[in-house]
């Protein structure tokens, strides 16, 4: 008997059907003798719907309330899919009319407890005295993603794709065997198979390079769910929840087998949506760094992609880039900054940009990846605005416009749609 933790990711809990879908899913997995607890997202479009409403008020609106508004898709969600699962239960006759099978739990419930950074939430420890409860019961958990509380109660989330990284948290709590990530793809694919019709299926994966593809834009796994899921060891299995084919598994690199470093790019990712801000004027002094990136990160700013350099007239030039959902808040900090201390810096910011990047261990072992990279993009005729690199990935920042040409280009220079 394993301990296994199941998410659910919106589609997959799209309509009423597919809610009853999951419940006979879970029932069926449940009768192999396993022990599950279940997290779900918001069904498909809702968090979207909430998101529309609350910046038709104000275009920046993160915070206390829209956290409390935001966080309600869920709530929804599992209402429903535990219903679903008690129904199917009783017409199973695993349990008596007056019984339940299922016990919907919001995050507060579940003792999710995170720090206060609103729509960004980190969690910082997972009460799991109420689950095991229910666990001892016999009964399956069905517990809201994306959502946690603040210290002071205060109903906080944990950003876009959030759930995956609830139900990686929940079963590094509970030391589970496993966790699976059910979504609207059976598996993680050499870069997005909605952008690209040649992308394959990879079947393992390390979580070095998932970490990154996932940071690079591959939104079929939020970061920090890799990030944890890394850390405690929890191997993550990515699934189809309409094709119960084997997925993609998420392991260690020592796990991955010897043919899969010989693998220069794993994958290939894109991430829309990318602003540059570039800082003239700059005083070239020491410490100017820390005291333009410092504010950034107290406000929960990820700032990605920094160049700097030093002008004719011995000034700095910065630029780097943030999200899009970032930037207004932003150009506020900076220019507090501006205000304060550097009334001659000039910002200007460039919207409509997008980030493709290449992923690969093996990337480390041979030279000559990234000049690749340029050769392949220029010939496609995309021009480069930013590049940065590491030792397993290559990101250069183009014209939004020309993001899908430029992930199938890459995706084929690479030779990425040959391997099986
Ligand atoms: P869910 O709602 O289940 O969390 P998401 O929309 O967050 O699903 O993530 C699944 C989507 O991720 C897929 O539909 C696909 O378009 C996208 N995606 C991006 N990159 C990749 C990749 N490398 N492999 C698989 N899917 C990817
Ligand atoms: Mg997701």
């Amino acid at each position: 008997m394993a301990l296994i933790v199941q998410k659910f990711g919106g589609t997959s809990v799209g309509s009423i059907e597919r809610i009853q879908n999951v419940a006979r899913w879970v029932l069926d997995y449940a009768a192999q003798g396993h022990e599950l607890v279940v997290v779900s997202s918001a069904m498909a479009g809702e968090t979207n719907r909430l998101v529309g409403l609350a910046t038709q008020i104000d275009p920046s609106p993160y915070s206390r309330e829209y956290d409390m508004m935001i966080a309600s898709g869920e709530q929804v969600a599992i209402g429903l899919l535990s219903l679903a699962i008690n129904v199917e239960a009783k017409n199973r006759g695993l349990i008596k009319a007056e019984e339940t099978k299922a016990r919907p739990l919001l995050g507060f419930q579940m003792g999710i407890l995170t720090d206060n950074i609103y729509s960004k939430a980190r969690i910082r420890e997972i009460n799991t005295q109420r689950v095991r409860q229910e666990l001892g019961r016999g009964i399956i958990p069905v517990v809201a993603g994306f959502q946690g509380v603040d210290s002071h109660n205060n109903i906080t989330t944990l950003g876009r794709g959030g759930s995956d990284t609830s139900a990686v948290a929940i079963a590094a709590a509970l030391k589970a065997d496993e966790c699976e990530i059910y979504t609207d793809v059976d598996g993680v694919y050499t870069t997005d198979p909605r952008l690209c019709s040649e992308a394959k299926k990879i079947s393992k994966i390390s979580y070095e390079e998932m970490m990154e593809l996932a940071s690079l834009g591959a939104k079929v796994l939020q970061i920090r769910s890799v990030e944890l899921a890394a850390k405690y060891r929890i191997p993550l299995h990515v699934r189809s929840s309409f094709d119960p084919v084997e997925g993609t598994r998420v392991v260690s690199k020592e796990d991955l087998g010897p043919s899969m470093e010989d693998v220069v790019v794993a994958g290939v990712a894109a991430a829309t949506e990318q602003v540059k801000i570039t800082l003239k004027n700059v005083p070239n002094e020491i410490g100017i760094g820390a005291k333009i990136f410092t504010p950034l990160s107290d406000a929960a700013i990820s700032v990605d992609v920094i160049v700097q350099d030093v002008s004719q007239t011995g000034t700095l030039s910065i630029s780097f880039t943030i999200q899009n959902t970032d930037a207004h808040k932003a150009i506020r900090v900076l220019e507090g900054i501006q205000k304060q201390s550097l009334p001659e810096m000039k910002i200007t910011q460039q919207g409509k940009l997008s980030k493709v990047s290449i992923v690969g261990v093996g990337m480390a072992h041979h030279p000559g990846v990234a000049s690749r990279m340029f050769n392949i993009l220029s010939e496609a005729g995309i021009g480069i605005e930013l590049v940065t690199t590491s030792e397993i990935k290559v990101s250069c920042l183009i014209d939004e416009a020309k993001t899908s040409r430029a992930v199938e280009a890459l995706h084929h220079g690479f030779g990425l749609s040959e391997i099986d």
